[in-house]
């Protein structure tokens, strides 16, 4: 029998007003209704509800991730170093990692995501390819020092996520691991009432090959997708692909003359790029007016930025990927011209190999192309990676212009293929004896983001309003009146959670109907009963937090209806 939560005992606080530092919904709405409560910058408490609707969340994750044969494990959160130089990562991540030192001065850091830990455990237990495939996962604190932590418990510095690893032999293995959790977390998405799309992401830090994002759309969102109104085609804007082959005669696009006798500097090159004026661009060949100006290649030679700087100014500037150039797309933002970024916008392809081309800039010095027409200026083909699109941009799959919308990214699944493999020379045992190098999958989900992005896309002017599996309770029953209405608000709560029903009751005395009716609102729990003025006949009010539509019917009704 569930329990009734009743909230005379509830430790529970509503504010009235926004807090001042909130500017996203779920910030003001979570914090208000008393569901978490900021503890520093990016750090959060979760009080009582707040901690149900987690709860919530994770049992639904749990049961997807044992459903597709996933074995939850628990890992540290407080990581050695050693593990992340080993994969490289604990540079790669740089400042977004929370670094310490024990008395001893030995380093560590707080687990921001789990692949080299997994890797050494699986190294450790696994022996042979028998005991392949194998999925773990776990739920889990992440600390990630967000250089903006913003929104509540949107973007956090401590946050919770369900974090999972597949391990196989074959390439095949690891593609069914990717579509068990694709399928699984469609599954979950659906069962928390989170409007999602799947969209083509880039593998970013993770390294890897294919990768998809699961995006809530939400006007608070931090991403952009590209998506299209007529197909099937959906891509988060740092990942949308298009192959294009430049129109005859105007390969350079169309150039306007501009007076600018300003060559860029290495600082707005760097800047554009995304990268530190110090960093190298590794793995690009850099052509200037037809000619190889700069090659990089890992291991081997690299463009550096002072040299790329010098051979703006003289004007047709071709950026073209050579074939490793894997996973790096996210050091290249386009062409920079003098007058900066304008709207030259596109980039080789890394999975194209050296000698495809995308052409941008201007063909004259002091010059720059001020604007490159899709269609006009190049054909869609097939796919290139175009960091920055724009609205009505040709999709690259049926060539509909392309919409734009803002979402939260709340999971992403990753092919990893054998890089931390390689990184831990984790083999096992294979079929004739030989050792074989093991290939891996990732695969998050954000639960502590997935409170605040189902917050934002359910709530209303009155409050949150949450879908019955997540909600704190199924029925808030509160009583509107004095003695007789809490006594019969508390008799109907006791024969609801008799029935499985899980409620919270308003039985707090000296707080008018109004105050509670408010807070009802507020805190979203998905259907309202209330024991007002016609209690002595044993009428309740049924209201659905939704749609606002009321009714009233007697105990039994009641109960028949919400059970
Ligand atoms: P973002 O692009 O929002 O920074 P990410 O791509 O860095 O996220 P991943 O490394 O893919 O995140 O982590 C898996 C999931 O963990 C994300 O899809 C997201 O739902 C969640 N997540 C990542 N960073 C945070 C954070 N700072 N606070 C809350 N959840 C997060
Ligand atoms: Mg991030
Ligand atoms: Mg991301
Ligand atoms: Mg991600």
């Amino acid at each position: 029998m569930a329990q009734v939560q009743r909230m005379s005992r509830l430790m529970i606080k509503t504010l009235r007003d926004d807090p001042a530092d909130a500017e996203t919904l779920n910030h003001k709405l979570l914090v208000r209704a008393g569901y978490v409560r900021r503890t520093a910058a990016g750090i959060w408490t979760w009080l009582p509800l707040g901690k149900k609707v987690l709860e919530n969340i994770t049992r639904v994750v749990r049961e997807e991730m044992d459903a597709i044969g996933g074995q939850e494990v628990l890992l540290p959160a407080l990581l050695p170093k050693e593990s992340y130089d080993a994969s490289g990562r604990y540079h790669e991540y740089g400042d977004l990692l929370f670094k310490l030192k024990d008395r001893k001065g030995a380093e560590y850091l707080l687990g921001p995501t789990h692949e080299e830990i997994f890797t050494q455990v699986v190294k450790d237990q696994i022996t042979s390819y028998k005991d392949l495939p194998v999925i773990l996962y776990q739920i889990q604190t992440k600390y990630r020092d967000e250089a903006r932590p913003r929104a509540g418990v949107l973007r956090g510095r401590e946050f919770q996520m369900k974090d999972s690893y597949s391990f196989d032999t074959t390439d095949e293995g690891l593609i069914e691991a990717y579509r068990l959790h694709r399928a699984a977390y469609i599954r979950i998405f659906e069962r928390l009432g989170l409007d999602h799309r799947i969209v083509s992401a880039v593998s970013g830090a993770m390294g890897g090959s294919a990768s998809e994002e699961f995006l809530a759309p939400a006007p608070a969102g931090e991403d952009t997708f590209a998506d299209c109104p007529a197909c099937d085609y959906a891509a988060n804007t740092e990942a949308v692909t298009f192959k294009a082959t430049p129109v005859d005669g105007s390969a350079h696009g169309p150039v306007e003359e501009l007076d600018t006798p300003d060559t860029p500097t290495i600082e707005t090159l760097a800047a554009h790029l995304g990268v530190p004026a110090s960093a190298t661009l590794k793995n690009l060949l850099v052509k200037v007016d037809g000619e190889i100006v700069a090659v990089g290649v890992p291991g081997d030679r690299e463009v550096d930025l002072g040299k790329l700087g010098e051979h703006l100014a003289p004007a047709v500037v071709e950026l073209v990927t050579a074939e490793d150039f894997e996973g790096r797309a996210d050091l290249v933002r386009g062409y920079v011209g003098p007058q900066g970024l304008e709207k030259v916008r596109y980039i080789a392809d890394p999975r194209i190999a050296a000698g495809t081309a995308w052409i941008t800039g201007a063909n004259k010095p002091g010059t720059h192309a001020k604007d490159v027409v899709a269609g006009r200026d190049f054909e869609v083909d097939d796919y290139l990676d175009v960091v920055v699109v724009e609205a009505g941009d040709p999709c690259p799959k049926c060539g509909t212009g392309l919409k734009l919308d803002r979402a939260i990214e709340i999971g992403h699944i990753f092919q990893l293929g054998r890089k931390f493999a390689d990184a831990f020379q984790l083999d096992v045992l294979g079929q004739n004896g030989k050792p074989v190098r093991v290939t891996m999958g990732s695969y998050g989900i954000g639960v502590s983001r997935a409170v605040a992005a189902l917050a934002e896309q359910t709530a209303d002017e009155q409050g949150l309003c949450w879908p019955r599996e997540i909600a704190p309770a199924d029925v808030h029953v509160v009583a509107a009146g004095k003695a007789l209405q809490t006594e019969l608000a508390l008799d109907v709560a006791e024969k609801l959670a008799a029935a499985g029903v899980r409620v919270m009751v308003d039985d707090r005395a000296g707080v008018s109907p109004g105050v509670k009716f408010t807070d009802a609102e507020l805190i979203g729990i998905p259907k309202i009963l209330v024991a007002g003025r016609r209690s002595a006949e044993g009428v309740l009010e049924l209201k659905d937090r939704r749609t606002g539509e009321r009714e009233e019917l007697t105990v039994d009704e009641a109960i028949a209806r919400l059970t």
